[in-house]
């Protein structure tokens, strides 16, 4: 088999998926403009569409998450500002320091808790004077889900309240704020309310081949457009890639729960091997601790059993809409066999 073919399990992420027949016809179907000129009907309309069911005033469409969260942080931010933000956060550790890089904006890491959250007294005491000593402190920028945790509603409310009342703006990195949606139960707005600004990932598990929106005021939007220009990210016949965004947003949200229930029949599969040690998710995604000497004849063992994943001591294996409980069957199956003859 060669790694394009779709038969394989693909455990890898949730980018992986590819755009359905269905989505495909969307796509086929999209009106399309020059988008750089405004033009293209249907980017207007999945900018209108996510704006709404976020409950914000505009959005705009862009290539990838790391450029809609780098929008944002030059947005927010200018020359000497700084934007508090968790060490293990995509915007920090995953986008190649670009805020740094094409903003002169500095990171301010601060540690994760084991449950994802940065808690609100090291972001208290992080928040720095107003003094020409200091980098201006900015900008709190939260991930939510992260690393397949969730984080509440309760706390992210209660992060966006201290931010704004010292002063800060507020930036979601919502890659994958659906699955923590699903997951909490509440509706987008819910999800992301007290934050300035929000990027979702639309070729995640929604499934859609390309593109992420942020999500913000006008000001806030007007600003990202001449980012996202400067950055090479203005489109034109987009339209075809937003199709597929937009039917992601509209029929590939509620199924999100699937991919959290394939994740927990894998993890409650993969328990019963004593030789793994497995984290409950929460989500898709689920971890699995295993001995260093296993991993490399084991990612060869899944390969030859049509099984792609990345096999580290600390594993991590995503579900999403391409793969199925029978999938996830065979993948404990094959699992199991390995370390029974080991
Ligand atoms: C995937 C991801 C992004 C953006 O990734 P792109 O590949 O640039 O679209 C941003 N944040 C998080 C948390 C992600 O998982």
């Amino acid at each position: 088999m060669t790694q394009n073919q779709t038969s394989w399990i693909d455990l890898r992420s949730d980018t992986v998926t590819r755009p359905s027949t269905a989505m495909r016809m969307a796509m086929h179907e999209a009106e399309v403009g020059d988008d750089v000129y405004g033009d293209d009907p249907t980017v207007n309309h999945l900018q209108a569409y996510a704006a709404d069911m976020f409950g914000f005033e505009a959005a705009l469409f862009a290539p990838s998450g790391t450029q809609t969260n780098l929008l944002a942080l030059l947005a927010h931010c200018g020359r000497g500002d700084e934007y508090i933000v968790g060490q293990e956060a995509h915007t920090y550790k995953y986008e190649g320091g670009g805020a740094a890089v094409l903003g002169s904006i500095q990171p301010q890491p601060l540690n994760n808790q084991a449950d994802g959250s940065i808690s609100l007294a090291d972001i208290e005491a992080a928040i720095k004077p107003r003094d020409f000593h200091f980098a201006r402190s900015r900008l709190l920028a939260l991930e939510n889900t992260i690393g397949g945790r969730v984080l509440s509603t309760s706390y992210t409310q209660a992060a966006t309240s201290l931010a704004h009342q010292k002063g800060l703006a507020t930036h979601l990195d919502g890659a994958r704020i659906c699955n923590a949606m699903i997951k909490l139960g509440v509706t987008p707005a819910q999800a992301v309310q007290g934050f300035d600004s929000v990027s979702v990932c639309l070729s995640k598990g929604l499934g859609a081949p390309v593109g992420s929106v942020l999500c913000g005021d006008k000001t806030l939007i007007s600003e990202a457009l001449r980012w996202r220009k400067m950055l090479g990210g203005g489109m034109r016949q987009a339209g075809s890639l937003a199709a597929a965004g937009l039917y992601a947003l509209q029929h590939n949200v509620a199924r999100l729960a699937q991919d959290h229930e394939h994740a927990e029949r894998l993890a409650n599969g993969l328990r019963q091997i004593a030789a793994l040690q497995v984290q409950t998710p929460q989500t898709n995604i689920v971890y699995v601790d295993m001995p260093a000497t296993a991993c490399a004849d084991l990612a060869d063992y899944l390969k030859q059993h049509g099984i792609l994943a990345r096999v580290t001591p600390h594993m991590r294996m995503v579900t999403h809409l391409d793969i199925s409980a029978a999938d996830i069957d065979k993948v404990i199956a094959v699992f199991t066999t390995f370390f029974a003859t080991r």
